[in-house]
């Protein structure tokens, strides 16, 4: 009987100290997207939207695990993003969309709420996931940014997996390419045709230290030319985070995300003008992006765990997990 209660003395001990160790830590959050675009109820079937959620909730699930065991919003970021980088659904890594010229060529970028470091790299070809490569260059150069080879070369010095840019290839998108290709010939010359599709993927975390981090990675534009670079690794465009305001990942068409600065806005908009993120991501994406005729989508993490999933565009492969929510949505509501 004795033995009996000092156990549950000390379980009970063990579980106060555990409450007393996570009492007032942040509400640990994750919030993603799998891209914005022409997503109509209707457009795929339900064995593909299944396929399409289950992969977002795996993503969820790991980024959420990582600041679950108290690891770093970028650990988390970078884990989700892994996840949707390898797989064929989204438009980064293993299912980035084709170039004009047929290739493949990847936009990715990473930003750290507490220190304002930030990594990207543009137009890689071999690297495996780009998301990884961006990190790296956070961390271990003194620069923000990469291009192409330059950038491949300083992978070589990094924990980076190289792949044949065949690796990138999939059937899907080489038809998507194709049709796009004789869309645009029917069309006029040149014009980058409006029907299409994002699938840019990106993460916005927050670990219970409080900390934010924010990343995105994308295989572009379909039939981008040569050397195009997107809003994606540009900093305060696709991505930007900054403890004091909040954490953003956008996905559309980033020409417009490029002049409207569009991550960094809505963060400057909260910490100059002290409005909260949903009115925020709500003026730049409704009012700023619509009104110059651009379209697309943010998720947004605020230092108190809100967070907000705006878009303009008919659909985002979006989802959260915090302790009470867990969901993922393709369409609108
Ligand atoms: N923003 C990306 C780009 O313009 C595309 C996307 O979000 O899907 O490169």
């Amino acid at each position: 009987m004795k033995l009996m209660i000092f156990i549950l003395a000390a379980l009970s001990l063990t579980v106060h100290a555990f409450a007393n160790e996570h009492e007032g830590a942040a509400p640990v959050t994750i919030v993603i997207h799998g891209g914005a675009g022409a997503l109509e109820p209707g457009r795929y079937t339900q064995e593909e939207e299944a396929a399409y959620k289950a992969k977002l909730r795996e993503a969820l699930n790991a980024g959420y695990a990582v600041l679950n065991d108290g690891d770093a919003a970028m650990d988390a970021v970078e884990a989700a993003i892994v996840i949707m980088e390898d797989s064929p659904y989204f438009n980064a890594g293993k299912g980035a969309v084709f170039t004009r010229e047929g290739t493949n060529e990847l936009d990715s970028s990473v930003m750290d709420g507490a220190t304002l470091n930030a990594g990207a790299v543009a137009g890689v070809t071999r690297i495996k996931n780009p998301i990884k490569l961006a990190r790296a260059v956070m961390e271990n150069s003194v620069h923000v940014m990469f291009t192409g080879e330059g950038a491949e070369e300083f992978a070589k010095e990094q924990d980076v997996e190289f792949v044949e840019p065949e690796y990138f290839h999939t059937d899907r998108r080489w038809s998507e390419y194709e049709n796009a290709l004789a869309r645009e010939n029917e069309s006029r010359e040149g014009a980058l045709p409006q029907h299409l599709k994002y699938g840019t993927v990106g993460a916005v975390a927050l670990d219970m230290n409080g900390n934010l981090a924010a990343g995105t990675s994308t295989g572009g534009m379909t039939l981008k030319r040569y050397g195009r670079v997107g809003d994606v690794p540009i900093i305060g465009a696709g991505t930007f985070a900054d403890n004091n305001s909040c954490a953003v990942s956008s996905t559309g068409w980033g020409e417009y995300f490029m002049r409207l600065t569009i991550a960094r806005d809505i963060c400057a908009q909260v910490e100059y003008k002290g409005v909260n993120i949903k009115e925020a991501a709500n003026d730049v994406i409704h009012n700023r992006l619509e009104n110059l005729g651009g379209n697309g989508g943010v998720i947004v993490l605020a230092p108190d765990g809100a967070y907000e999933m705006t878009f303009n565009s008919a659909g985002m492969f979006r989802g959260v997990k915090n302790a009470d929510t867990e969901d993922v949505a393709i369409y609108k509501e």
